[in-house]
């Protein structure tokens, strides 16, 4: 069998690219394929780095704005939207930039259509061409989904894309969802000045982290004045000229609220459908979602899945691992490692930040899996006292022999910085004496680790 190349990857957002970055340095014949009318992928333009650039201005505004309790007159601080989206999208037009003189380096070929299977080593591109390729990847993503609730699908809802390019500052808006990208984002048009409803169908937001973690972010929400409705269930949704009215139930009782506009922010699914998997003979779930082995490789075994397309997190640097291992593995490297999900990093960038790294209790409970945790409040710690962050704790999860770390859960001020604290010494197997033998400069917001760390200790001297 004859093919034009050794390894093509469909998909140049962080799978793809990365994938065909590595397999590019092991000496395959590579080609990237990607349909985007811009490249650089959904981290790049409309994911990670816009969100988190506008929620890092809306920060400093918050910041301004409680200058009084600092002892600081900053009387008018107010947002420029107009100036804030020329600086963000010159910032996320010089990241896209880089990206795309990666792509066109000449390591690989870069292949610029849309692609879909025809047998299980051939595919058809949008231009009119055919590829065959001995190996192939597929990270094609994911995009917004529309669940099936009356009117949601004829509402004109904004997407996260359209909340990430806002050239106005809206008067009000009805945030439907309660997950990672609701949570950033409502956050961000609250303090922008928006009035906010979050209409969440969990009975808390935040759904896959505890509810403790989730409850201090809640609490901040409603402090600042987004009006929070959580266990809902969406029933209609109707659009005139002048807004969006959702009705839902909640407590029992049938609830309407009415907003300027509507965000669609009730998650992503895999975005898979187009490329007709089933002729390469590629398994999926109902989802949508592409089935994997522990290497990446589909029921087709040279075929390989890797970021949002096949899971388990739509997690950027679990795209890249992925996608990376992959590469690896279709090139023949020897002694490979799987993606190792009991380290699974986690960051949400709200304010409170909530951010976790490994096994934590949920999980230990339902696994019947014994451990030892403790806490500590930032509310009761000098330096997040002094930055009056006062939102939020450090918890640890320790194994009850030798004080292996589990886990970690916090919630604070820089959380999502905080918690690398953790990464290496969780990749090393580290105990909680070990991260106690290590240095902790006074007065930081990452020594309040120690606490729980020493609680832990304590609770093992004392079996
Ligand atoms: C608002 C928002 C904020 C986020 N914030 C974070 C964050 O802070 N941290 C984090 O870790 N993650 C975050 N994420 C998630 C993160 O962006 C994704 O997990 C990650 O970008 C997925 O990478 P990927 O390579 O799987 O897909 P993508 O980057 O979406 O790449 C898929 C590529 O495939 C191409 N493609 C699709 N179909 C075809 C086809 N048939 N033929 C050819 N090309 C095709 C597309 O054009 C695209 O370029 C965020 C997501 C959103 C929406």
């Amino acid at each position: 069998m004859k093919f034009d190349y050794d390894f093509l990857a469909i998909g140049g957002g962080s799978a793809g690219f990365n994938a065909a970055r590595v397999a590019a340095g092991l000496g395959l014949k590579i080609a990237v394929v990607d349909g985007a009318r811009e490249l650089g992928g959904l981290c790049i333009l409309r994911g990670c780095m816009p969100s988190k650039t506008w929620l890092y201005m809306t920060e400093v505004l918050h910041l301004a704005r409680k200058a009084k309790t600092f002892g600081l007159r900053i009387p008018s601080a107010r947002p420029d939207i107009r100036a804030m989206l020329a600086r963000k999208r010159k910032i996320i037009g010089e990241f896209a930039a880089y990206r795309l003189q990666a792509l066109t380096a000449g390591k690989f070929d870069l292949l610029r259509a849309h692609a879909r299977f025809v047998d299980a080593h051939t595919v058809a591109l949008s231009d009119g061409r055919t590829v065959r390729a001995r190996h192939i990847l597929v990270g094609t993503g994911s995009k917004v989904s529309v669940p099936a609730v009356p009117g949601l699908a004829e509402a004109g809802a904004w997407t996260s894309d359209d909340v990430l390019d806002l050239d106005f500052i809206p008067r009000s808006v009805i945030v439907l969802g309660g997950g990672i990208v609701a949570c950033e984002l409502s956050q961000f048009l609250r303090r922008l000045g928006a009035r906010v409803i979050l209409v969440q169908r969990s009975a808390n937001i935040l759904r896959d982290h505890s509810p403790d973690a989730s409850t201090v972010v809640q609490q901040a929400f409603v402090d600042e004045g987004i009006e929070l409705f959580a266990g809902t269930q969406l029933r209609q949704i109707t659009r005139d000229r002048r807004g969006a009215t959702v009705e839902f139930v909640h407590d029992g009782k049938v609830v309407r609220r009415r907003a300027d506009h509507l965000f669609n922010a009730l998650g992503r699914e895999p975005h898979t459908a187009p490329l007709q998997l089933a002729a390469a003979g590629v398994r999926t779930r109902p989802n949508g979602r592409i089935v994997t082995n522990r290497w990446q490789q589909t029921s087709a075994p040279h075929i390989y899945a890797a970021g949002d397309c096949s899971g388990p997190a739509e997690i950027v640097h679990i795209a890249i691992q992925q996608g990376e291992l992959a590469a690896r593995h279709a090139a023949g490297v020897p002694k490979l490692k799987p993606v190792d999900y009991s380290l699974l990093l986690n960051v949400v960038f709200t304010d409170p930040q909530l951010a976790t790294i490994g096994r934590l209790e949920r999980d230990l409970t339902a696994a019947g899996t014994p451990f030892l945790a403790a806490s500590y409040p930032f509310n009761d710690h000098g330096k997040s006292i002094l930055m009056d962050a006062n939102y939020g704790y450090v918890k640890v999860i320790a194994e009850p022999r030798r004080g292996r770390i589990l886990g970690a859960e916090i919630v604070g001020h820089d959380a999502g910085e905080l918690i690398h604290a953790f990464s290496g010494p969780l990749a090393m197997k580290a105990t909680v004496r070990d991260l106690l033998r290590a240095p902790w400069y006074h007065p930081t917001l990452a020594e309040i680790i120690t606490y729980p760390l020493e609680e832990i200790a304590d609770q093992l001297d004392a079996r």
